[in-house]
């Protein structure tokens, strides 16, 4: 292990994760680790794990390389056709539960959806909701189905921008986590792995939320809820563009890491 740190620079609990993995085991099983800790790993083990720490050396998500991301107590399958849940979109499932508490069967879309992770999270603590998760990459409409059935979780899914195949519907509450990362961003030299539609969005990172706040106006009941995952530095700009668009009850919400990380508002229940 300590080779595995010094020679990549990796961190402990990763490349203990990977051994796991390259041992065929589950990747949250470090008592096994340690309970064989003078076992001699077998050539392919070997093989299997030197490949694995160098490819999570070339910064490729750790979910990737293991098949699996756990979120908000889900256990997802993910690969390269989505984006990797992060832990700091779990706000955003958080204060989604929140906005539709005193709803019974509340109507609720994922935009974006990649994975599903934000939609199955919702419809996993949320059984009455009836969830819609869209997304335009078909791709990504195929990992979110697959993950639906394997957790036994009934999803309503179109491939589409935005709310394009949302047409006569509307929700109690729209939730998105879509790309806002700026062209040219610094940050995406070390994101290479990860769908480029899924992280980027124009010149100022704001084109996907911009064009989902102006969209989603026609989809929301009196009183619904809108709210936005956006990139650190954002949420002054969200929040202005839910305030000029006319939501009421603008706010943002900070992640586990004390950063605003999420903008919502609520449409006006008498225009
Ligand atoms: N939060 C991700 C990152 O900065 C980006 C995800 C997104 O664009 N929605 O790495």
């Amino acid at each position: 292990m300590q080779f595995a740190q010094a020679q990549f620079g990796l961190p402990r609990l990763d490349a203990q994760m990977l051994l796991l993995h390259a041992c065929e085991l589950p990747i949250h099983d470090r008592a096994w680790l340690l309970a064989h800790s003078d076992e001699v790993l077998n050539d392919k083990v070997q093989t299997q794990f030197l490949d694995f720490l160098q490819r999570r050396a070339r910064l490729e998500p750790l979910a990737y390389i293991t098949g699996v991301k756990e979120f908000f107590g889900l256990q997802l399958h993910i690969d390269n056709r989505v984006l990797d849940p992060r832990p700091e979109t779990e706000t955003l499932v958080e204060w989604a539960l929140t906005c539709v508490a005193d709803t019974s069967q509340p109507h609720i879309a994922d935009l974006g959806t990649g994975s599903g992770a934000i939609a199955l999270a919702i419809k996993h603590s949320l059984p009455s909701a009836k969830v819609t998760a869209v997304d335009a990459s078909a791709d990504a409409i195929d990992v979110a189905t697959a993950n639906a059935q394997r957790l036994g979780l009934d999803l309503a899914v179109h491939v589409g921008n935005w709310c394009a195949p949302l047409a006569g519907q509307s929700f109690d509450l729209i939730v998105s986590n879509p790309p806002y990362i700026a062209d040219g961003d610094t940050h995406l030299a070390r994101l290479t792995h990860e769908p480029v539609s899924a992280l980027v969005a124009g010149s100022d990172g704001l084109d996907d939320l911009r064009q989902i706040v102006a969209q989603a106006i026609e989809h929301l009941k009196p009183g619904a809820w809108l709210l936005l995952e956006h990139g650190f530095d954002q949420a002054q700009a969200v929040q202005a563009l839910l305030g000029n668009q006319g939501f009421v009850s603008v706010q943002s919400r900070p992640d586990l890491a004390g950063i605003l990380r999420c903008t919502g508002g609520q449409w006006p229940r008498v225009k």
